[in-house]
């Protein structure tokens, strides 16, 4: 039997400062002391419901069987079935699932829909299958933890790397098995296939009303306003071409391996259709180029992370230029990070918050299929601005009357809706 050596049984002070779920438990806990919550519930709080881990075994195009390692998290359901999307990627595991899962219970609070929180995914690097793969590891999934999901039990979505057509193969794979069609057992399809309009931009559009709130409470003249975007995923693909679209300054656009600034600002359309024309900014003229590291700490006015976890920490935050950081991905910036932009009086409006725009029309997508209804675009839409932007106020008014920050104004926000809705 190999004996582990001690360094690598424990993690590094560094790793566990970046541990997802570490974080989420963190930031539970320091709620947990504002409101007086009993420590059993805080415990409750602090892990899933469920954890389900499966083996996800694929037949690979040249004929050979691969097996991947999925999950899927429920952290609780005391508001409504479970909710929150699957991601295929290289890093998922199991404490990145765990936070995820409890950052979508607070997530669906915040945005007051009646759901719990879920999340699930696949260790995978999708770059790397062929789409006949990526649809028989889909099906493959969905195989496993079908007994565990359900329209009322648990309802997942698209995350990372996972699109509407995913959702259709996981929907159909999961009528097959129980014998009858089922679209509300996930949302964000295509709309072909049970989806509702207006979800593609949801997660950014959301992001887009919670900056012109912001920018209202502020005064903020959006033409003289700047921003620098990190990610050009589906979210932050959104949040660019509609905050340009607003009159904002979007200055610096980025992907996983080049980033691009203007400061004069950026043509948007040009640099995305640039980038998805040639897979990356590299030789786009529009700007200079720039990496992901100098962009977190370029001198704008707002910054939005919208790609990955943990891009803001303790060893950048001190130099986060940025008034305003409004977290379009899910958890993009640490609690060390986030005391640090504390004390440097720098606005985060949180992921919980600014992100929710997705998990809203998901909301919206499930009561159609439920009610066997479509809405049009503009429904959609202005549904979502009548949530959101209440939600805005609502974690406005909490951080000003407890004093705090836009994170735990909406955490206390959350938490208490959570336990209210346990007792
Ligand atoms: N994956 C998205 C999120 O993190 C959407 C979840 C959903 O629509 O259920 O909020």
């Amino acid at each position: 039997m190999e004996v582990p050596m001690p360094n690598q049984e424990k993690k590094s002070h560094k790793e566990s400062l970046h541990d997802p779920f570490t974080n989420a438990v963190k930031q539970l806990e320091k709620v947990g002391e504002i409101l007086n919550l009993e420590s059993e519930i805080v415990e409750t709080l602090s892990s899933p419901d469920n954890l389900i881990k499966v083996d996800v075994p694929v037949e690979m195009d040249d004929g050979s069987v691969k097996t991947f390692k999925g999950f899927r998290s429920q952290h609780n359901d005391a508001r409504g079935p479970y909710k929150g999307g699957i991601r295929f990627s290289p890093q998922v595991n199991e404490s990145e699932v765990k936070a995820l899962s409890m950052w979508m219970t607070w997530k669906c609070a915040v945005a007051d829909i009646p759901f719990g929180g879920g999340k699930g995914g696949v260790e995978v690097n999708t770059k790397e299958l062929s789409k006949e793969e990526i649809e028989r590891l889909s099906r493959s999934y969905i195989r496993q933890i079908h007994k565990h999901i359900g329209p009322d039990q648990d309802v997942p979505a698209p995350d990372m790397y996972t699109t509407p057509e995913i959702m259709a193969w996981m929907v159909e794979e999961y009528s097959d098995l129980v014998g009858k069609e089922s679209p509300a057992v996930i949302t964000g399809k295509p709309i072909e296939a049970g989806g509702s309009q207006g979800r593609t931009e949801a997660t950014g559009q959301g992001g887009v009303y919670v900056l012109n709130r912001l920018s209202e409470k502020r005064n903020l003249d959006p033409e003289n306003t700047s921003v620098a975007v990190q990610g050009s995923g589906n979210v932050g693909y959104y949040f660019a071409t509609l905050a340009a679209q607003e009159g904002y300054k979007v200055v610096a656009l980025s992907d996983s391996k080049s980033a691009i600034y203007n400061k004069d600002g950026l043509n948007v359309k040009k640099a995305l259709d640039y980038k998805n024309e040639k897979g990356s900014y590299e030789g786009f003229n529009g700007g200079k180029q720039i990496n992901n590291n100098e962009l977190i700490e370029l001198d704008v006015n707002v910054l939005v992370p919208a790609a990955v976890e943990n891009v803001i920490t303790e060893d950048n935050a001190d130099k986060v230029k940025a008034e305003y950081v409004i977290e379009m991905a899910n958890g993009p910036v640490t609690p060390e990070a986030d005391e640090i932009l504390r004390r440097k009086k720098t606005l985060v409006v949180p992921d919980v918050l600014a992100n929710s725009g997705g998990v809203t029309v998901s909301y919206f997508e499930w009561v159609q299929n439920k009610e066997g209804k479509e809405w049009s675009k503009e429904e959609v839409l202005g549904k979502l601005k009548d949530k959101i932007v209440p939600a805005f106020d609502k974690v406005w008014d909490t951080m000003e009357s407890y004093d705090t920050d836009m994170r735990m104004g909406a955490y206390i926000l959350a938490v208490s809706k959570v336990v209210d809705a346990m007792k």
